[in-house]
């Protein structure tokens, strides 16, 4: 067993940690600003501009197949990748990333889907939740009716990351009400000039995600994705296509926090010690530390098993809701250890914090992470002994 990395893992993590350090890092005081004046942390403009400066480094589709000019990294290394980028607030992500599902796009609409969306010029939107239905996705009752060649789609999906930019969608309906998820839904893609529109919801943390609204909007059948009646797997396809991202994102996160914390509990002091001396501060520190060294392993595990081609789910359910729960508990020590400074806006303490709580909900909360795992165990899909079982 070799928990090291190789000479190119490294630099390549090296090059990426340099990046966010000198790139990333110094534009979160103005990305702070401009989210507290309810703007855009980054414009858009901006995050093109470092992708562009990326690029010029060779980091575009850093998970893009080699054959669409993509890096084609592996699991192991992305995971690598975006801890360092988790190491700052601010949300940039490399050029040169489709959706896994566009992948199953058919050669027209590939050229008018897929490759506008690798080279940043069309941006899209995957659309499943909706006000009824969010775990329990069978549930959606969006629908589409066939009229003649085209198809007549009704229905609200709510919560869409980057719904209210996004130009066109990946809209999941039900397309056989008898059928429901076993063969009923199709995955349609809609551009907005086709007719849906989309409102902004106002969450905690700085994500805005909308609610799309769909009124007979009429699609002809060549905008089908894949096959009708097979949208459900593709949804299921595009939630599992990197669960350890989610918590590889937040060990960066946990990594910059507890360094926070440790500097300021070394020069914070109180009745004439600084309160790095006090057990309970040490304590908060340990507790994390060996959190985040379980965090690192399950994230990095979960993105092996992807690598060797095996059944990942149920590990990357394991990293996720550790991840999401520890993350929790860093945060909160780590705002605990800056005392009153932790809970003002000057410090983007408190902007991590509303973050995090977000990866306890989104692809699949916490008590559904619960429920798949055990599952697994109970019915004997996985061993209690793990990968070594
Ligand atoms: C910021 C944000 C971005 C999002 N982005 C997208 C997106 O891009 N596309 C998209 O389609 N969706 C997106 N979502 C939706 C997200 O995936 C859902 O919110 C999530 O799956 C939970 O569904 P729900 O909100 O309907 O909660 P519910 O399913 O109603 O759950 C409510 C509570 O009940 C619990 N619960 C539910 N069922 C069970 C059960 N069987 N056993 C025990 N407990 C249960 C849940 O864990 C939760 O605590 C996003 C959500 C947010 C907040």
């Amino acid at each position: 067993m070799d928990f090291s990395l190789s000479e190119e893992e490294q630099s390549v993590r090296d090059w990426v940690r340099t990046f966010v350090r000198k790139e990333i890092q110094p534009l979160e005081q103005e990305v702070l600003r401009r989210e507290r004046a309810n703007q855009p942390g980054l414009t858009h403009d901006v995050l093109v501009e470092l992708q562009d400066k990326a690029k010029a480094s060779g980091f575009w589709g850093v998970q893009t197949p080699e054959e669409y000019g993509g890096m084609g990294l592996g699991a192991v290394m992305s995971a690598l990748l975006e801890a360092e980028l988790g190491r700052s607030f601010v949300q940039f992500r490399f050029g040169g990333y489709a959706d896994n599902i566009l992948y199953y796009a058919n050669d027209e609409q590939k050229q008018r889907y897929l490759l506008p969306t690798l080279s940043g010029e069309r941006r899209s939107c995957f659309a499943i939740t909706e006000p009824g239905a969010g775990s329990d996705a069978r549930a959606i009752r969006t629908s589409a009716r066939q009229d003649g060649t085209d198809w007549i789609i009704n229905g609200e999906k709510t919560f869409i990351t980057g719904g209210n930019e996004a130009d066109f969608t990946m809209v999941f309906a039900v397309t056989d009400k008898e059928k429901g998820a076993n063969g009923g839904v199709t995955c349609f893609l809609v551009d907005r000039d086709q007719g849906w529109r989309s409102e902004y919801i106002d969450t905690m943390g700085e994500w805005g995600p909308a609610a799309l609204v769909f009124e007979d909007v009429r699609v002809p059948k060549e905008n089908i994705l894949g096959e009708v009646g097979r949208g459900f797997e593709l949804a299921m396809k595009w939630i599992g296509r990197g669960r350890y991202m989610l918590p590889a994102r937040a060990l960066g996160a946990c990594e910059r926090l507890v360094e926070m914390a440790v500097e300021h509990a070394n020069t914070r002091v109180t009745f004439g010690e600084p309160i790095a001396n006090r057990q309970a501060i040490q304590w908060m520190i340990a507790d994390s530390a060996v959190e985040i060294e379980a965090l690192r392993w399950l994230v990095l595990h979960a993105a092996w098993v992807v690598d060797q081609g095996g059944d990942s789910r149920h590990v990357q359910s394991i990293a996720k809701l550790y991840g999401g729960q520890k993350a929790n508990e860093i945060v909160d020590r780590v705002l605990q250890i800056h005392g009153g400074m932790g809970y003002t806006r000057e410090l983007p303490v408190e902007r991590w914090y509303r973050e995090l709580r977000l990866l306890r909900i989104y692809e699949g909360t916490d008590e559904i992470q619960r429920r798949t795992i055990a599952r697994n165990i109970l019915k004997g899909h996985a061993s209690i002994s793990g990968t070594l079982g």
